[in-house]
């Protein structure tokens, strides 16, 4: 018995050194479709995964104490993501085929203009009204964690091509890792990102104002009233969108300031500094109360930082939680919002024969 135990428990730590992962049933969509959940595990930290929208559903990590809490937004079971009004901010997803807005929902490619569906005043936002994060990938386990897959075909949301992506979550040590990929069969655009809501003190636990910010950029993209960037890359530099000293979230965000007005507070993007395509670090998060820290590293040209505008404490979630206004953050590493019609924006064109690579990596630590 004594043996028996002891294999156990060695088990066990060489499973949360190495990383466990293991599959459970999440239920189902409202068409019957079976959704499943990949728990990921490093040590102290905890990702859950499901395959509906590639959402991150949970994410535990201790605090300066050891002291364990989900830092994310989001819901208990699949009706929040998938009932009667699926998932309406986003919470945790994997956004496609066009992360952020495209103004107009029109762009023009090899001399044909696109139409993507209109979900949001003029635009087309986070890919469309069916876009990746309500679709269930098909999934299977790999070394430390879970890979998704989507074909998206020809025509799908109004975008040309069959885009094949491949999303690769893994969790080692204190990373989350999000690689993704695509390839096409003609001509498209493509701009996948995650939207996790990070609330470091735990979600639900109040507004997340006091947290501390740092983003490495010293040039934004100001947008016009319909929140599509304007073209311009605007110095950072003595406006409440300087972010290169680590400062609190609420220092500056009711501050008199024409483009925090229009957004609400910040809901931008941020021009990276270091080469694009080089894996460096983008931002970091300080929590106060609990020292939680989330460092963001992308080879991404930008970043859209946003701090919860748009909750109104109309959104119940996990735990019977109420998400109130600014009540967590994202920080979605991407191309810049509406760059199919930005020829002077990085390009977010993918042709067939190419292959869209990026990664993403939420790094934890306490202090
Ligand atoms: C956008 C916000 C939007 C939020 C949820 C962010 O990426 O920039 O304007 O409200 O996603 O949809």
């Amino acid at each position: 018995m004594r043996v028996f135990t002891l294999v156990l428990a060695l088990l066990t730590i060489v499973g949360e050194i190495e990383g466990q992962v293991t599959k459970d049933s999440f239920g189902k969509t409202a068409d019957g479709t079976p959704v499943d959940i990949y728990t990921l595990k490093s040590g102290p930290i905890e990702a859950r995964i499901l395959t509906y929208g590639g959402i991150i559903q949970s994410l535990k990590i201790p605090d300066k104490s050891g002291k364990s809490a989900d830092v994310v937004l989001g819901f208990d079971s699949i009706d929040g993501y998938a009932g009667v009004k699926p998932n309406p901010a986003y919470f945790g997803a994997l956004i496609g085929r066009y992360g952020n807005r495209i103004g107009g929902g029109k762009f023009a490619l090899g001399g044909h203009t696109w139409h993507t569906p209109v979900n949001e005043g003029v635009n087309t936002l986070h890919g469309g009204t069916q876009g990746f994060d309500k679709r269930v990938w098909k999934a299977r386990e790999i070394p430390h964690g879970v890979e998704l897959t989507l074909v998206s075909p020809d025509g799908d949301q109004g975008f040309p091509g069959t885009l094949t992506a491949v999303v690769r979550y893994t969790l080692a040590g204190k990373e989350l890792k999000i690689d993704y990929s695509a390839t096409t069969d003609k001509d498209t655009v493509v701009n996948l990102t995650n939207h996790s809501y990070f609330n470091l003190a735990g979600q639900g636990k109040g507004d997340i104002l006091q947290n501390q910010v740092k983003i490495n950029a010293s040039r934004y993209t100001p947008v016009d009233e319909h929140l599509i960037p304007t073209g311009e890359l605007a110095p950072v530099e003595g406006t409440p969108f300087d972010f290169r000293k680590p400062t609190a979230v609420g220092a500056r965000i009711n501050d008199d300031h024409e483009q925090l007005k229009r957004a609400k507070g910040y809901d931008h993007n941020w021009v990276l500094e270091g080469g694009r395509g080089t894996l460096r670090e983008a931002a970091e998060v300080y929590e106060p109360s609990s020292g939680r820290v989330l460092t963001v590293l992308t080879d991404q040209p930008g970043v859209q930082f946003y701090t919860g505008n748009f909750l109104d404490g109309t959104i119940t979630g996990k735990e019977g939680k109420v998400y109130g206004h600014r009540t967590a953050l994202c920080l979605e590493t991407q191309h810049f919002p509406d760059s199919p019609n930005h020829p002077a924006f990085p390009s977010t064109e993918l042709k067939p024969g190419e292959t869209y690579h990026t990664v993403t990596v939420f790094r934890f630590s306490a202090r």
